[in-house]
């Protein structure tokens, strides 16, 4: 083992190293959490495949705990370790779209935002997450919802391939016709087996106008809010997805002054198809249980995606638990309407996400994600607050209501991307038994030392 010397990783690479003090640094190792500060020994920017591959043998060599860096938005600060080497991969952001191929070439460390807007360039896109600044990299690699899930599945299901930094230094393409243990492992098994510095997905024409709706109930009537928003995405068609969440409402034009802050349950619906067919499911909604408030109105793909960042800015102090339900059934809604109106911080919310349709069409064995492929509602409970009491208020409260409505989930584990903390046993139950020992073969083979741990991490198989 050498003791780290920046200076001879810094001769040694074509991008730049970053160590405390210098212009930079701070903003390098400052994640989304805002509850996360951690100082980084140093932070690699690499300017290619090459650079990573040195990163990774430099903290071998000098035994620096690794941090891969896409956007930075898991919750329990993933990408940034104590004295460790984060490769911050912000700098590989390209995105490359071909219109002939209906494909697109995505830089390891790009952006939704990034990939939306030069897709949309074509009339394109692929499935994205649903708040704008989060990482391609860390959302593809764990499975990816988003509004097209219902539509076409998860985002890893539209990974074509990847261009691979094995821990080795080696470069690796990934697909269906190379290396296609490490394509099946990369498409759920998170960051595990190598740090992908390009990601190339299916695009399909989307938009450049899509139809959106937002219904608000107020807190009183969630109950029956949860039932008919329940039965609402049991017959969304296919050309559309469903937000089910609980929060206050926003202080936006479309919110009558005097419900701006007011706490309830919203659904929201994106319609993908033509328009009366989403205007008949609006329909739907208000004559089954008339809103306290509705918005609806056209607008682009692209402000669709970038609609819920105010929701989650970067910064604010955050702790997360998720798992999946079959649907909102009476003792999730009971547990549900008890205990919401408890919370502390405004800002805590309940954001559940619908998947259904080409979700559930491909098989189950096709990927390495963890969950079952059928209907599922992505039940996820955000505590968010600007002050470290109030979200230590609020990160009991999402523990209790968690512990109340994980008896009535469906049993799968959870999503190994909402998961603050990547606590092994939930990994495990994450994956279930065969895939995780699959992927530990696979893990044994790419990353026998395990060098690439902060992810929902799963142990080499012994062999
Ligand atoms: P990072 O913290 O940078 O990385 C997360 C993990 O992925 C780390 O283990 C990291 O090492 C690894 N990783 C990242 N990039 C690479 C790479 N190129 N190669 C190898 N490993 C890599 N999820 C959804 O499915 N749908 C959503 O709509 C959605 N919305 C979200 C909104 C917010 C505000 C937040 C905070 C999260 C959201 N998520 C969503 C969860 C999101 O998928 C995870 O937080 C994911 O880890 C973010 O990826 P990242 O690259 O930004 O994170």
């Amino acid at each position: 083992m050498n003791p780290f010397d920046v200076e001879t990783l810094r001769r040694s690479l074509d991008g730049a190293a970053l160590t405390p003090g210098d212009p930079g640094y701070d903003q390098g190792r400052a994640v989304w959490n805002g509850l996360i500060d951690r100082h980084p020994a140093v932070i690699v920017q690499p300017s290619g495949p090459r650079d990573v591959a040195t990163a990774l043998a430099t903290a071998r060599n000098s035994a620096l705990e690794v941090a891969v860096r896409g956007g930075g938005h898991n919750v329990g600060g993933a990408a940034v370790a104590d004295g460790g080497l984060t490769i911050d991969l912000s700098s590989l952001d390209q995105v490359v779209v071909d219109p002939g191929t209906r494909t697109a070439r995505v830089g390891g460390g790009a952006r939704w935002q990034q990939v939306d807007t030069a897709t949309q360039g074509h009339g394109l896109a692929t499935v994205g997450g649903t708040v704008s600044d989060t990482g391609v990299g860390g959302l593809t690699l764990g499975g990816g919802f988003g509004w097209l899930t219902n539509q076409y599945g998860l985002t890893c299901d539209n990974l074509l391939s990847a261009e691979v930094v094995l821990p080795s230094g080696d470069v690796l393409r990934a697909s269906d016709t190379e290396n296609t243990d490490l394509f099946w492992a990369l498409r759920g098994g998170g960051g595990n087996f190598g740090v992908v510095t390009e990601f190339e997905f299916r695009l399909h024409p989307v938009g450049p106008v899509v139809q959106v709706g937002l219904f608000f109930w107020e807190e009183d009537r969630g109950a029956e809010a949860l039932r008919h928003m329940q039965g609402i995405i049991e017959s969304l068609p296919r050309k559309a997805g469903a937000i089910i969440a609980a929060l206050n409402a926003p202080p936006a034009d479309f919110v009558p002054e005097e419900h701006r802050f007011r706490p309830g349950y919203a659904l929201l619906l994106a319609g993908f198809g033509p328009e009366p067919e989403i205007a008949d499911v609006a329909q739907q909604v208000r004559a089954g249980l008339a809103p306290l408030f509705e918005f609806t109105t056209p607008m682009p793909y692209v402000a669709l995606q970038q609609m819920l960042d105010e929701t989650a800015l970067p910064g604010v102090l955050a702790y997360e638990k998720a798992l999946y339900l079959d649907r909102f059934s009476e003792p999730v809604i009971t547990a549900v309407t008890e205990r919401l109106p408890l919370r502390n911080s405004p800002m805590s919310f309940l954001p559940n996400m619908f998947a259904g349709g080409a979700f559930t069409e491909v098989a189950d064995d096709a990927t390495a994600f963890g969950g079952a492929r059928k209907p599922v509602v992505l039940f996820s409970i955000g505590a968010f607050a600007n002050d470290a009491d109030l979200l230590a208020r609020d990160r009991q409260l999402a523990r209790d209501l968690w512990d109340a409505v994980a008896p009535h989930s469906s049993g799968t584990g959870g999503y190994v991307n909402f998961m603050t903390d990547y606590e092994d046993d939930r990994v495990r139950a994450s994956f279930g038994a065969a895939k995780y020992a699959r992927l530990a073969r696979i893990k044994a083979h790419y990353d026998p030392e395990n060098l690439l741990h902060r992810n929902p991490n799963i142990k080499p198989a012994l062999a």
